[in-house]
Formats: C-alpha cells, structure tokens, sequence
C-alpha cells in the first residue's frame, strides 16, 4: 500500500474544505491536500445553480457553481493537492488516514494536522418516522435538486413539501420554474425554519401558501404516493384531532433539518456535541485529538455558505498554528453551554489566552430584542452584546471583544435575555 506524508490533510472539497486548505496554504504550509470523494470539488454547492451566495464574501451575487468556481481558481493559484473521487474511509490511531481513491488506489496519508470538512445530510423519512405506506415519490429536498439540477429530470407534478427550512423553500420555487404545482409549504414550528429572504423571494413571490403549525401524519399511495393528511399540531406538536385534511399529491418532499456528517468523527473516539451534532471544539476549531480539526457543516450546520468560508480559513490557519508550533497547547480552561433561550452554540470549549471570542449559536424561539450574555456559574456576566430579530432558522454569530477571562468559571453558559421593544 502506497504512503503519503501531508502536512495539513483536509477531507471535503466543499467550501468549508477548500477555504481550510487556503487557510492553511496562506498561513505558509507547503504540503496541503485535500480528498475529496465526488469527481469534483465544490460539494453541495455544485447542485446550488440560484443565485445568492456570496453576497458578503464576495459582495457579489453568485449563483453555487460560480461561487465555488471563484473559490477554486483561488487555491489552484496555490500547490495545494487536490484529490477528487478519493474517499476517506477512515482516521487512524496513528495520525493516518485509510482513502481509497480512483486515481491514488488505496493508501494511507500520514498527516500532522487533520481538518475534517465532511458537510452534513439530510434527515430523511425515518428519522421523523412518518407513518403510511411506503410508496415512490417521497424525496428529500436536496435529492429533488439533484436530480432536478444536475441530471435534468422531472421529479413529479403535484408536489407537496413538508419542513420550511432553506432548501425546502428554494426547491418549491425551482418547481414552480420546472412547470410544477406546489400544493404548500407545511411546517410544525409556528415559524419558519429558513431565512427571511427565502421566504419572500421562493414563497411569497410566486403565492406558494406557507401553512404553519401542521405537519404530515400520513402517506397514502401503493406503487407512487398519491396524497398525504396533514393536521394541525399543538403547542407540544401533538396532532390535534378533528383536524386532519387529506391533500392529493404525487411527490412529497422533505426539507425537515440537516445533520453534521460525522461518521469518520466517532470512529476516531472524538466526542460529538447532542446539540450541534458536530464536534465538540475550542475557539480554534480543535477538538481534543489537538491534532485534528473540523469547520463547515460537519460542524454546525450553517445558513450561509460565505459563513462556511470564514470558519474554513480560520480553521486553516489554526491547523497552520498547530504544525508550526505557534500555538500554546493547553488544556481546556472552561466549558461554554446553552443557557436560556439558546439552542446551540459553539465553540463549546475554551483554551489558553481568549480576548475576542466568536460564538456562533442558535436560538428556540423568535427574540425582538435582547441582551445576549456570557455568564459564569455564580452569575457574574462577562461578556454582553444587544441582539434583536433573531429568528431560530437563522445562525447567529456575535463577537464578544475584551472579554474579561480573569474573572471566567470552569462553566459559561450563553443566555439571551428577552427585552420588551
Ligand atoms: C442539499 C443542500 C442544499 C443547500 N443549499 C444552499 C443554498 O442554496 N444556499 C446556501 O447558502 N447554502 C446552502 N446549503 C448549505 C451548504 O451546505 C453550505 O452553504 C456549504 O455548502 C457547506 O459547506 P461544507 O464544505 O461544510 O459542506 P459541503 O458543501 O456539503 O461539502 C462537503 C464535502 O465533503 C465531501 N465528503 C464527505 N465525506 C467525505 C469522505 N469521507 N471523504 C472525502 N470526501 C468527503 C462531500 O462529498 C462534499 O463534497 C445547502 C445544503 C444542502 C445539504
């Protein structure tokens, strides 16, 4: 079996993985590679062809392809390798890992700094077990846009699409532009769980009615779906009874959340967050095997693929620390957990100097205004920053500048206190 010695391996040729590479190869690594499994780069942005990306990064509209397109161009300028159709199977104890790929065979790479890039997938059928037959036609909504996308099929004619999250509202307007019918967007929350845009451009605009507090309690249909009942849900998501309503469809589709892949993750013992789905890291991107890193979806599913790109470089150029011994190893000083009002957050721990600390989170519930806070376990708040209309759809990322660490617990925990107007 063939050897390879990387300094910086990357896995994923995503925007999260490609921005890592850069990150690293700009921070002054020579030997980056990146392994990719597709037969190009670019990942899930590849299927992506409307417009919207890219309008911070870039301060452009981009479409997904055009967007990677410009990415790309940007790390061929540097010598970082990348490997395309070359699938990492998995990390070993040894700082290696086991790929197989179609143009290297099956080798091992030996790396000194590790960033896993491996984006996330989507919850399917069986992972909000909806009851009913079990005929064709139920897709999820990113395998709609595939096929609708990339392999030019026609998916179905009468179509209705459960979950509001982004690409399930994307994928209803592409329909409508595709000559379909989309009967309606049904969503269980009492709120969307995609950006406010999405909602006007990909709903509004083309009178695709958005039902709130409903979900599908059944699929009827023996060879092909033919319909769905769908009920009103309680402040609990309980079906209420005597609601239910059948609607006649032949394409279901499923935009109901998205989870970090991270299969190669728990292979190699490094601790998942149950919240993020994703690793549990530093305000570096490090996890606890210090040696490996993760940024991208496969660590907190983003909104904004320009988001991705910033936590792609940064985490470059933390692995770039790493290997050249330019960061403090220490251990982990304190722990940073959801506290009122808050889903999710990360980074989900601290270690060694912290001045300026970006926390990416998410929220439970819609907030107006309100005072996001950094607060030790006997009160103390260290860090404060004004928030207002944040939705639970949409990442939040704030910055806490000259945080007071001298005065921090073993446990913060991020709360967002409510305020009225
Ligand atoms: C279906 C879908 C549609 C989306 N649409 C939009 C949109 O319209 N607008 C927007 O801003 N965001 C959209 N997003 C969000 C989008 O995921 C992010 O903006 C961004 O693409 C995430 O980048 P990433 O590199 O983390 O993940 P990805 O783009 O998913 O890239 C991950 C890459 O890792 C590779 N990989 C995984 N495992 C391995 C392995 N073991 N070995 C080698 N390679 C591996 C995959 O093949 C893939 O190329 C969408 C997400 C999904 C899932």
């Amino acid at each position: 079996m063939k050897t390879m010695i990387i300094d910086v391996a990357v896995i994923g040729g995503g925007p999260a993985g490609l921005a890592a590479a850069l990150g690293a190869s700009e921070s002054g690594v020579k030997n980056v590679a990146v392994f990719e499994r597709s037969n190009e780069a670019g990942g899930i942005l590849r299927q992506c062809i409307h417009p919207g990306f890219g309008l911070s990064y870039f301060s452009e509209e981009l479409t997904g392809p055009e967007y990677s397109e410009r990415f790309l161009k940007k790390v061929w300028k540097t010598p970082v390798r990348v490997f395309t159709s070359s699938m990492v199977l998995s990390i070993n104890s040894d700082s290696s890992l086991s790929v197989v790929s179609r143009t290297e065979g099956f080798i091992r790479v030996k790396y000194k700094a590790l960033i896993i890039a491996t984006g996330c997938r989507e919850r399917t059928r069986g992972a909000i077990q909806i009851p009913g037959d079990r005929p064709s036609g139920i897709l999820t909504a990113g395998l709609a846009q595939w096929f609708i996308n990339m392999e030019g099929r026609k998916i179905g004619h009468h179509v209705v699409i459960l979950g509001s999250g982004d690409i399930g509202l994307i994928m209803a307007r592409r329909l409508i532009l595709e000559g379909m019918l989309v009967k309606g967007v049904y969503e269980i929350n009492p709120w969307s769980a995609g950006l406010n845009r999405n909602i006007i451009q990909c709903l509004y605009d083309y009178d695709i009615p958005l039902y709130l507090k409903k979900t599908v309690i059944n699929i009827h249909g023996k060879k092909r779906i033919s319909g769905v009942t769908v009920c009103d849900v309680d402040e609990n998501q309980n079906p209420v009874k005597g609601t239910e309503e059948k609607i006649s469809c032949d394409t279901l589709l499923l935009s109901v959340g998205l989870i970090p892949e991270n299969e190669l993750l728990t292979g190699a013992n490094i601790p998942l967050n149950k919240k993020t789905g994703g690793a549990e890291v530093n305000q570096r991107y490090q996890t606890i095997r210090k040696n490996i890193f993760v940024c991208g979806n496969a660590l907190m599913v983003e909104d904004l693929v320009d988001r991705v790109t910033v936590h792609g470089l940064e985490a470059g150029r933390q692995a770039a620390r790493f290997i050249t011994g330019d960061m403090e190893l220490m251990e982990t000083e304190c722990f940073i957990v959801p506290g009122e009002t808050v889903h999710a957050v990360m980074p989900q721990r601290l270690t060694g100097k912290v001045n300026n600390l970006n926390v990416s989170f998410r929220i439970l519930r819609p907030v107006r205004t309100g005072i996001l806070q950094l607060v030790t376990d006997k009160g103390r708040i260290i860090g404060e920053q004004k928030i207002s209309n944040a939705f639970p759809g949409e990442m939040q990322n704030v910055n806490f500048e000259k945080l007071d660490m001298s005065r921090a617990s073993n446990l913060l925990r991020l709360n967002l206190v409510e305020r009225d107007g």
